[in-house]
């Protein structure tokens, strides 16, 4: 991790703290696309667009993973290009993404990875783990060696099985309720639907 690095490695509540200050991680009652309802949201560009703290992050994502020498960042369109291209550049190696096509990903626009070329997988947020596994997938498929898989946040409550390491900068499982179990439904705390406003 670079010196001028504005979050210190290790500290996950110096992350927590700046995904607050700069409103990644909102609080209150927020209904999610999936129909559950939670006390916490988080705005995933809020922190992409600040090329100050992407960097940081992606520094702790590119030292972890710097001696294994990948030789490309793969990442989910649309968050895990930025994540993608920013890790890529301070490790020095090409920066690629990987595209929806149906329920599957797949290299479009000339990208290529040879048979064995050693890649790092990596995304904003890992949730379900499903843009993550997809981009496995589509690596895997045309031979690529994934010698590890890197995220901003790891919001899974088990971390799914990916075949490779998983390293987060920040590990925080989501909590989540189903609407006829939710404490904040029960307390009349209004319902946000995040994006709607
Ligand atoms: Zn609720």
């Amino acid at each position: 991790m670079s010196a001028d690095a504005r979050v210190p490695e290790s500290s996950s509540t110096g992350i927590q703290e700046l995904f607050r200050q700069i409103g990644v991680l909102r609080e209150g009652h927020f209904l999610l696309t999936s129909g559950l309802h939670s006390p916490v949201y988080w705005e995933k560009f809020r922190v992409l667009q600040h090329p100050n703290h992407t960097g940081s992050l992606c520094a702790m994502i590119a030292s972890r993973f710097r001696a294994l020498k990948p030789a490309v960042v793969v990442g989910p369109t649309t968050g895990g290009i930025i994540v993608a291209f920013e890790t890529a550049r301070q490790l020095g190696v090409r920066g690629i993404f990987a595209e929806k096509e149906g329920n599957s990903r797949v290299l479009r626009r000339d990208f290529a990875i040879s048979p064995g070329e050693r890649v790092l997988v990596v995304d904003d947020v890992l949730t379900t783990g499903k843009s993550v596994v997809e981009t496995l997938d589509a690596v895997r498929s045309v031979g690529g060696d994934v010698v590890g898989i890197g995220v901003l946040v790891d919001r899974s409550e088990s971390p799914p099985s990916l075949g490779a390491e998983l390293f987060s900068c920040l590990r925080a499982p989501a909590v989540t309720y189903t609407p006829d179990r939710c404490p904040l439904c029960a307390r009349g705390v209004p319902l946000v639907k995040p994006g709607s406003s």
